[in-house]
């Protein structure tokens, strides 16, 4: 065991909280060893938010923010009020990367360069000394006595004072993050929670949706699980839908994704309706309707639709409105007919098949059951000298910045006891 390097920390992982954790800690002094198993260091964040990167959510409340958190917001109270969001703005301030914020405090590097953020933390890792191994590929822990004692990797041996777990979901593995460590911590007998794609596309079965590929509305209710009771886990959702050739995607529908999955699970599929008009009256649709035809009394329906329903959503209503009833001239469309028009502005009807699936998945929730960490230094209660950052960790969260903004402040608060 002599012969084998010893470190004060290792780090296995070098995305966002791998890298965070372990300029933290050589920062304190610490001898770091940060094993990657790609060629770079960041690889999924030099992807995320379509290349800008939504480095963190700027909302300064901070029960707010940790609301978005949901069953974990509790949890992390403890690490939020030792590394928040003003600490990681701070922090990348004096990395040299100014910070912006955009609708929905979304905030993003001023440079609009994820890869600016992923040369900054490379930075910070290298001029804190930390010691890299990349290209080299973690593949479990080497244990005795029941504690950890080392990592083995495909170039050697290494142990340490300190583990720290950060090999990220399984969400787009083409960037490495391939889920390898929850599975050793199945082994060691952890709890960990089935990763599930989250924040990603649903896919549907409906020819109509698809034939409105690359239509993008903002502001639509869809109402997930219509059949079923609110009990059942029906919801409604107001926001920007985008319509694909393979069905839905636009934040309302990434945000969505996660209760929907729970609904596909259970059901098989998700019976779903679009209200195209969320503040419009049925009444006033009515009026609206019964107008347009009055203006157009002799022309056929098909012809009079791209009037009453919003742009692009007349192509919707073609593909499932009977042929009979286009082709129809205008001054001969009863009222029952008229109402069951307005029925489909109001609930136009979508069958959920499934989601696109880890490849095209910005998060997956599932991991570390957060009963087996530490809150205060994110340490594991089963191996005092494991700790946990990032992705691996079993909290779910929409969109906007909260992914990385739980990288800073995990990697931090491993950084400070690891
Ligand atoms: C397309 C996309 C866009 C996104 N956009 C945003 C955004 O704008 N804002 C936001 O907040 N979040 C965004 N996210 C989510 C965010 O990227 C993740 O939450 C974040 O990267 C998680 O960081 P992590 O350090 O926990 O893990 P990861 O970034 O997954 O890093 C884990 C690292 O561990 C390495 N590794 C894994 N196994 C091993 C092993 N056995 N040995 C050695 N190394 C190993 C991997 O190669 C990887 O580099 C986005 C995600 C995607 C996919």
């Amino acid at each position: 065991m002599s012969s084998i390097p010893h470190y004060d920390v290792i780090v296995i992982g070098g995305g966002p909280s791998g890298m965070m954790a372990a300029g933290k800690a050589a920062l304190r002094g610490r001898r770091v060893l940060l094993i990657e198993k790609n060629k770079d260091l960041g690889k999924k964040l030099s992807i995320t938010g379509g290349g800008r990167c939504n480095i963190l959510n700027a909302e300064e409340d901070e029960r707010e923010l940790l609301s978005h958190y949901g069953e974990a917001s509790k949890f992390l109270h403890s690490p939020f009020s030792q590394h928040g969001m003003k600490d990681s703005w701070r922090f990348f301030e004096e990395l040299g990367l100014p910070i912006v914020v955009e609708a929905r405090k979304r905030a993003f590097p001023e440079s609009q360069k994820a890869a600016d953020v992923t040369a900054a933390l490379r930075k910070y890792v290298t001029t804190n000394n930390v010691e890299l191994k990349r290209s080299t590929r973690a593949s479990g822990f080497i244990m005795k006595d029941g504690q950890i004692s080392g990592v083995k990797t495909n170039n050697g041996t290494y142990s340490a004072d300190s583990y720290v777990l950060a090999t990220g979901g399984l969400s787009h593995q083409e960037t490495g993050s391939t889920g390898e460590g929850l599975e050793w911590l199945k082994q060691l007998g952890y709890r960990i929670h089935e990763p599930n794609p989250n924040i990603v596309p649903l896919t549907v079965d409906d020819e109509w949706v698809k034939k409105l590929s690359g239509t993008s509305l903002s502001f639509m209710k869809i109402t997930f699980g219509s059949s079923l009771s609110k009990k059942d886990g029906k919801f409604s959702r107001t926001g920007k839908i985008l319509f694909t050739h393979f069905g839905l995607s636009g934040p309302l529908i990434l945000n969505s994704a996660h209760s929907v999955k729970k609904l596909l699970d259970k059901h098989g599929t998700v019976e779903a309706k679009i209200d195209m008009y969320p503040d419009t009256e049925t009444g006033v649709l009515q009026q609206r309707v019964l107008s347009a035809f009055e203006r157009n009394k002799n022309k056929l329906v098909k012809n009079v639709l791209n009037e009453i329903a919003p742009e692009g959503m007349d192509k919707g209503l073609i593909e499932i409105l009977p042929t009979e009833f286009l082709e129809e001239k205008v001054h001969s469309v009863n009222k029952a007919e008229r109402q069951t028009l307005v029925d489909l502005l109001k609930a136009m009807p979508v069958t959920v098949d499934g989601t696109m699936g880890m490849d095209w998945a910005v998060i997956s929730d599932g991991g570390i059951d957060l009963t087996q960490v530490d809150t205060k230094t994110m340490r594991s209660k089963l191996h005092p000298n494991l700790f946990f950052t990032g992705d691996v960790l079993n909290i779910n969260r929409p969109s906007g910045g909260y992914s990385l903004q739980l990288c800073w402040t995990t990697g931090t608060v491993v950084g400070m006891n690891a």
